[in-house]
């Protein structure tokens, strides 16, 4: 790693990798991530990439259309306009550098998800992310301009003359680099409920930095509670039965192994995600059980093997054989629609730094992300962020100043402290927000994120992580509260 940058890239999922990809050849970047490359939330993509490539039998203003009844209409209507209408250009690119999106007869197999009234949405059988990572992770390795590194957290960004100085703490201890430009692309903030689909570098650590610096952050309160996590998994990640299961005519059964969607909204399964998580909630409020299934043994048992592979292995891996038995599930945390607030090219209102992916509030998403929109936004707001970065010529000489050294030493963060964040905000807020909880925990939480920023504790990624969670969790309650 060298003393200075053009460009610092914090994160390496899809937003981060295809911005990098976009920066012109003479711009030298460094990216870095804090485990290994394929921990994030890319990695675990699903369902797909809507697009409407299409035009014959779909349209811009259909996609546009969906993606505002979704978000409830809260959406920024230019930004929704740019997805659309460049998301295709940037999937076709994606193909170009070797994705392997599943075809039929040649042509792409497009799928359907709860929320899009067109086939629209191209995967890589049910394991998309994972297509799209090892597509980017090869076509970045073979650019001379980008470093990537591994196992290397950023815990400290200090603005200076020119840039920014970042403190990173890698295998081989914190290092300083200066830095022209930086681009968070840090993903999530799933780790801080108790049960999430999120990897677990989801700890809002972006969002966070972000905040310190003065960025503005809005909507974090705008959560998306996905509605078939699989229920009986141990551990706090929880492994997601796509929207696609649906989208090819899954059914949802509750405790009695009943049909119940009918007494909620007549677009019944393929209701959006919002609307179907409230559904169980108010469901399992009426029957008083937290038992639900997702049952798709009427289809035809090689077609649920072929279409749904890494789903039909986990959940046999759990013991459940998905062509035989209804699947067991209940909402949780997903995806996080709010973040750092950027412009229409990713950036925020401070000099310098941009934000993209899923830590970035483009405003796309509105109230509730439509299904496979956001790797869409990734690509579109990661290009757009490298194109104005582009214009402005980045110069890692221009960085001057002095680095601000922070005190790294101190005694170990008290345990508990991450599990208290989680317990607090998994009350205040699950699908549906519980405003005495919140009220009752605000203070708590204040307490909790002060004694973490005023407390010279050891710095450590374990520190690091919890002073974000509680960063995030502040900001939230305090939105539930206000709202
Ligand atoms: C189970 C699951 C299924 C999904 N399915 C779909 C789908 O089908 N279609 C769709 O469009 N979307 C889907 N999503 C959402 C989508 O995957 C994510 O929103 C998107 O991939 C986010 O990309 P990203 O680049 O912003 O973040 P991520 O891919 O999560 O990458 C974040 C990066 O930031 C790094 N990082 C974090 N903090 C630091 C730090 N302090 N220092 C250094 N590095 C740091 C991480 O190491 C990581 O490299 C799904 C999400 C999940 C969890």
């Amino acid at each position: 790693m060298r003393d200075k940058y053009d460009v610092l890239i914090v994160g390496a999922g899809v937003g981060g990798l295809y911005t990098a990809l976009n920066l012109d050849a003479n711009i030298n970047a460094l990216v870095v991530c804090k485990r290994q490359l394929k921990l994030c939330n890319s990695s675990l993509a699903q369902g797909g990439v809507a697009a409407v490539l299409d035009t014959v039998n779909d349209s811009y203003e259909l996609h546009v259309k969906d993606t505002l009844i979704a978000g409830g209409y809260l959406n920024n209507v230019e930004a929704v306009e740019t997805l659309v209408e460049e998301g295709p250009g940037d999937v076709r690119k994606i193909i170009e550098m070797g994705a392997n999106f599943d075809r039929v007869n040649g042509e792409l197999n497009k799928t359907l998800e709860g929320g899009h009234c067109r086939r629209r949405i191209v995967h890589h059988k049910d394991s998309t992310g994972e297509e799209m990572m090892r597509t980017l992770i090869a076509a970045v390795k073979s650019h001379k301009n980008i470093e990537i590194v591994e196992d290397t957290a950023l815990c400290f960004l200090d603005e200076t003359s020119g840039g920014y100085y970042a403190t990173l703490l890698g295998a081989d201890g914190f290092k300083t680099v200066g830095v022209s430009f930086v681009v968070l692309a840090t993903g999530g903030i799933g780790r801080v409920y108790q049960y999430t689909t999120n990897s677990a570098i989801a700890t809002g650590d972006g969002i966070a930095i972000a905040a310190d610096l003065g960025a503005s952050i809005k909507n974090l309160h705008f959560i998306q509670f996905h509605p078939t996590a699989f229920a009986a998994a141990k551990g706090r990640e929880r492994f997601l039965i796509s929207e696609a299961v649906r989208g090819e005519g899954a059914v949802l059964l509750n405790n009695e192994h009943k049909r119940f969607m009918d007494r909620y909204d007549e677009r019944l399964e393929l209701a959006p995600r919002d609307v179907v998580s409230r559904s169980i909630i108010l469901e399992s409020r009426r029957t008083g059980s937290e038992s639900f299934y997702l049952d798709i043994t009427h289809r035809e048992s090689n077609f649920i093997k072929d279409r749904f592979p890494m789903i039909y292995e986990r959940c046999l891996h759990e013991g459940v054989d998905i062509t035989k038995s209804p699947i067991p599930i209940f909402p949780c945390h997903h995806y996080l629609m709010g973040g750092i607030d950027v412009d229409l090219n990713s950036r925020t209102r401070i000099n310098r730094l941009y934000a993209v992916g899923e830590c970035s509030h483009t405003g796309v998403h509105g109230k509730n992300r439509l299904a496979s929109n956001s790797l869409l936004e990734a690509l579109v707001f990661g290009r757009r962020s490298a194109d104005d970065i582009n214009k402005s010529s980045p110069t890692a000489g221009s960085v001057t100043g002095k680095p601000i050294i922070h005190q790294t030493d101190g005694a170990p963060m008290p345990s508990g402290m991450r599990t208290t964040i989680r317990r607090m905000l998994q009350k205040a807020y699950f699908v549906i927000p519980d405003i005495d909880s919140a009220l009752k925990y605000s203070s708590e939480i204040e307490d909790i994120k002060n004694r973490l920023y005023r407390n010279k504790f050891k710095v450590n990624t374990d520190y690091l992580e919890a002073r974000s969670l509680a960063r995030v969790a502040s900001i939230i309650i305090g939105e539930v509260v206000n709202q």
